[in-house]
């Protein structure tokens, strides 16, 4: 059966495999297609679109924003991302721009607390959208922290001596800037982090006259029970559904391309029906 993952990073964001090794291991996962989603930014998206044609697997260019709801953060994918959209372009240049705005103030307190750490070193660990696993790994090599997860326990998470949070625009404000550059918006792992009863379908209600067109369904973090519950939302809105691995490489050891956790298995008629949405709306796929 033909599998597929719609939801993958490298180092053009937080990921630590290059765009190119990302198809690499998809062709070797046996994966049909897949699609690059780097965290506010479509700078891998050439090199993989290539790899993957000299490796014959179907590619899909995307990427992933972090938005801003009444709830806390929440994540949007956009599929089918174009290649020459200045508004776009625009778009992801502000939101990098307070990436680094924000890791200027995490090195600032960082170092308040005596840590031996440059601004310069995290952009150099970055090739792209500069993100906190970035300053994790370097707490790591610098043995100020033992683990990843400590280091974000201590220092990095909400509860961390050096947290800043992200600048992120309003979920409604992204997915219009993804739809009308003619990218599809789909709400990533929607539950990831726990929200109120209902609060979910009433988000989504207001987010599908801004052009919200799917709910990741399948992901790494979703239970089978939560992956059904968000089936059924995507059904009764008439939205797409989309699953992928978040895959990472090592900066979520846990997370195999195509696999996720090891109960993955997102099917080919999954992205065929997403390109069947797309063209009924006119869309290219
Ligand atoms: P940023 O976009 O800079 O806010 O960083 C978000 C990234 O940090 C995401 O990929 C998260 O998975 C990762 N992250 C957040 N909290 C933790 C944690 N406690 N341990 C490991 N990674 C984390
Ligand atoms: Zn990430
Ligand atoms: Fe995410
Ligand atoms: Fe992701």
């Amino acid at each position: 059966m033909s599998l597929v993952d719609l939801h993958l990073h490298s180092t053009a964001s937080d990921g630590s495999d290059s765009p190119e090794d990302i198809v690499v291991k998809a062709r070797e996962a046996g994966l049909a297609a897949i699609a690059l989603t780097d965290h506010d930014t479509l700078n891998g998206l050439k090199n993989a679109g290539r790899e993957a044609r000299r490796l014959d697997i179907e590619f899909i260019r995307g990427c992933e924003l972090s938005t801003k709801a009444e709830v806390g953060e929440i994540h949007l994918l956009g599929l089918w991302a174009p290649d020459k959209s200045p508004g776009l372009e625009n778009f992801f240049a502000h939101l990098r721009a307070g990436r680094k705005e924000r890791n200027e103030r995490i090195v600032a307190k960082l170092q308040a607390h005596g840590i031996d750490i440059t601004f310069d070193e995290i952009a150099a660990k970055a090739q792209g959208a500069q993100g906190r696993p970035h300053i994790a790994q370097l707490l790591l090599e610098k043995g100020v922290a033992q683990s990843r997860k400590e280091a974000f326990d201590l220092w990095l998470g909400k509860d961390g001596k050096a947290f800043e949070p992200k600048p992120v625009p309003p979920t409604g404000d992204a997915v219009a800037a993804l739809a009308s550059a003619g990218a599809s918006p789909i709400l990533a792992h929607p539950l990831l982090y726990p929200t109120p009863a209902g609060w979910l379908e009433s988000f989504v209600k207001k987010l599908i006259p801004q052009g919200l067109f799917g709910i990741e369904v399948w992901h790494s973090s979703h239970t089978e029970g939560q992956s059904l519950e968000l089936l059924e939302l995507a059904r009764k809105y008439d939205l797409g559904v989309s699953g992928g691995s978040d895959y990472h490489g090592i900066n979520k050891p846990d997370i195999q391309i195509g696999k996720g956790k090891g109960n993955l298995h997102i099917k080919y008629s999954v992205l065929e029906n997403l390109k069947e949405r797309r063209a009924k709306m006119g869309l290219p796929v």
